[in-house]
């Protein structure tokens, strides 16, 4: 028997029992004669004491003991003596006085120290070389463990609530989500090629015609994306689907499981609202900029086109004037930024598209700003009292097409909340953003693309708008929003043929491409498909908010870095040519 206990699980009501432990060495001191080691292992850390009455041939290996050697201690549990105790340890009450050490396995010098929780010490690429390593952290292992609490948790709500889990291939067909495909070549079809699921999209509806009635997996998504921002090729996301449902009953039941899953897995964290608020596209777009808005704090825009209409200030005028308009936020207790900060804040606003940026400072000297000496008292006063600024306050204007204003004030809104520490991250504010547009114009290959995807439900009454005007039809699609980040996509999916063929028509497709394609997934659909919908909330991007962890690489046990390569066992790599040759490849240049 390796062991009798785990080094965590120790406590004085143990006191005077002999036991077997085994594990890392997470510290050594030596204190004349007596050597402490402090032995760790998944569970925790304890104390063991090596005495200088032991036997010489065990002291010599003692001496040679360095961190994170794997060891077998055999020892006695006693009480430390009164005022040697460790409140912050667990085990801090005891100590195992050793009879005997057998090294199971020496280490050599740590690339870096695993015996802190911080991971300042050390690059992140070299961190995911040696992620083992990494991963024996004590704040990595958190948030494994955290990780684990919060999938366990969705396992056993969905189960009581008559769902099951179902497995579906990885080797499957393209399933667009926007992204680029992971493709597999195929060695015994030359030429031809799976592609890994952008998500499990069509299989999950797939079930639903099946009668699976209730289905959920612990899915992942691979998709290839270019590496901006917190991405990974591939992401794991809780895929679910029902099938008798509208918008509402999806919603109802993703919302009961967070809600009854935050305070079970992280108790110090607080849901912002129960229900969850509900805002349409529009309003979240046109109130905070964003359609994934941080609703932890206040600062909403405010549209100021009106009392601008006469202005003889050039910038409002000409916005204006092109069909554009003039919205603002108000930064509480900001009328002292100095000039380089609003220089700051410009460019700021011009990387979100924004030509340029107007302040205009409320102080007891008057107004104040880039915009004051432009703009007449009387909106001046205007625009104050619509705003609600107070003496003290800083005013940032934008002004150009609704789109870009927008994106150029839901921008500084989060810069502002960053600056000013406006949002607390122990508050969780979900919430709903219902009612999306079903397309999206792509000014670049002049086509509309599916907004969220192209197996979502129109809104019925919206159906004569596709002759006219796609653009303005509304789709049943639905996201979920947590502190500023999207936490799932969702919709009620078509489940008629003849609905589901004009989408991909009016997505460009010729009828061929889509009887290639999607012939399968109409073919379904002929077959008595019931009306369905789900969702597939991600789960790195979960587990890191939870965990307060910067981003997805600190959730993820072997993640991708972020250029997208597996440093550990460096991946991609090259093949053997005869591997190539089986699968009918040949590398171009
Ligand atoms: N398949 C969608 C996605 O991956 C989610 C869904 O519509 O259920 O975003």
């Amino acid at each position: 028997m390796y062991k009798t206990h785990t080094c965590g699980e120790l406590r004085a009501s143990h006191a005077g029992q002999k036991v077997t432990l085994a594990g890392w060495v997470h510290r050594r001191r030596d204190h004349g004669g007596v050597v402490f080691l402090d032995l760790r292992d998944r569970y925790g850390i304890i104390q063991i004491t090596i005495n200088p009455n032991l036997s010489k041939e065990t002291l010599n290996v003692v001496a040679d003991i360095r961190f994170e050697w794997v060891l077998q201690i055999v020892g006695t549990v006693q009480k430390r003596p009164v005022g040697m105790e460790n409140p912050n340890m667990p085990t801090g009450e005891i100590e195992v006085i050793a009879s005997g050490i057998n090294v199971l396995n020496p280490a050599k010098t740590l690339p870096f120290m695993v015996n802190n929780g911080e991971m300042n010490e050390a690059d992140e690429n070299t961190r995911l070389k040696y992620r083992y390593l990494d991963l024996r952290r004590e704040r990595m292992r958190e948030n494994m463990i955290l990780r684990h609490r919060v999938i366990k948790f969705m396992r056993d709500y969905l189960d009581k609530q008559n769902f099951i889990e179902i497995e579906t291939p990885i080797l499957f067909k393209a399933t667009p989500e926007g992204a680029r495909d992971y493709l597999v070549p195929s060695r015994l079809y030359p030429g031809q090629f799976y592609a890994l699921p952008q998500s499990p999209q069509q299989l999950k509806q797939l079930l639903m015609v099946a009668g699976m009635d209730r289905y959920f997996q612990i899915a992942r998504c691979f998709r290839d994306e270019d590496q901006r921002g917190d991405r990974q090729p591939e992401f794991t996301q809780l895929d679910l689907e029902m099938s008798f449902v509208q918008r509402d009953d999806v919603l109802a039941m993703v919302e009961g499981l967070y809600t009854a899953m935050i305070p079970a897995v992280t108790p110090h964290k607080r849901l912002l609202a129960s229900p969850w608020p509900k805002l349409t596209y529009k309003d979240a777009v046109e109130k905070y900029g964003s359609d994934k808005p941080d609703l932890r704090f206040g600062m909403q825009l405010v549209d100021v086109s009106d009392i601008f209409a006469k202005s003889d200030f050039r910038v409002f005028q000409s916005a204006l004037e092109a069909g554009g308009v003039i919205k603002c936020l108000v930064a509480s207790g900001c009328a002292d930024t100095s000039r380089r900060e609003v220089d700051e804040l410009t460019e700021m606003a011009k990387s979100f598209g924004a030509k340029g940026l107007a302040t205009l400072a409320v102080t007891a000297e008057g107004p104040k700003g880039t915009a004051a000496k432009f703009l007449k008292v009387e909106e001046i006063e205007a625009a104050k009292s619509k705003v609600g600024a107070k003496e003290g306050d800083l005013i940032l204007f934008a002004a150009d097409q609704r789109a870009v204003v927008n994106k150029v004030l839901g921008g500084l809104r989060l810069v502002f909340r960053d600056k000013l520490d406006l949002a607390d991250k122990d508050v969780m504010a979900f919430a709903w953003v219902v009612d999306f547009p079903m397309f999206e114009w792509n000014e670049e290959e002049k086509k509309w693309d599916a907004a969220h995807h192209p197996f979502t439900m129109p809104k019925m009454e919206d159906l004569p708008k596709f002759e006219t005007n796609p653009g303005e039809i509304q789709s049943d699609a639905y996201d979920m929003v947590c502190n500023g980040y999207e936490m799932a996509s969702g919709s009620i999916r078509i489940h008629r043929r003849d609905i589901q063929f004009k989408i991909f028509q009016l997505l460009g497709l010729k009828d061929e491409e889509i009887q290639l394609k999607f012939g399968h997934m109409l073919e379904a659909f002929e077959y008595g498909a019931p009306p369905h919908g789900g969702m597939a909330p991600g789960i790195d991007r979960l587990v890191m908010l939870l965990a307060d962890e910067p981003n997805i690489r600190e959730v993820i046990a072997f993640p991708k870095n972020s250029g997208a390569r597996d440093v550990m066992a460096d991946a991609p790599s090259s093949v053997e040519p005869k591997q190539l040759k089986e699968l009918h490849i040949k590398i171009s240049d």
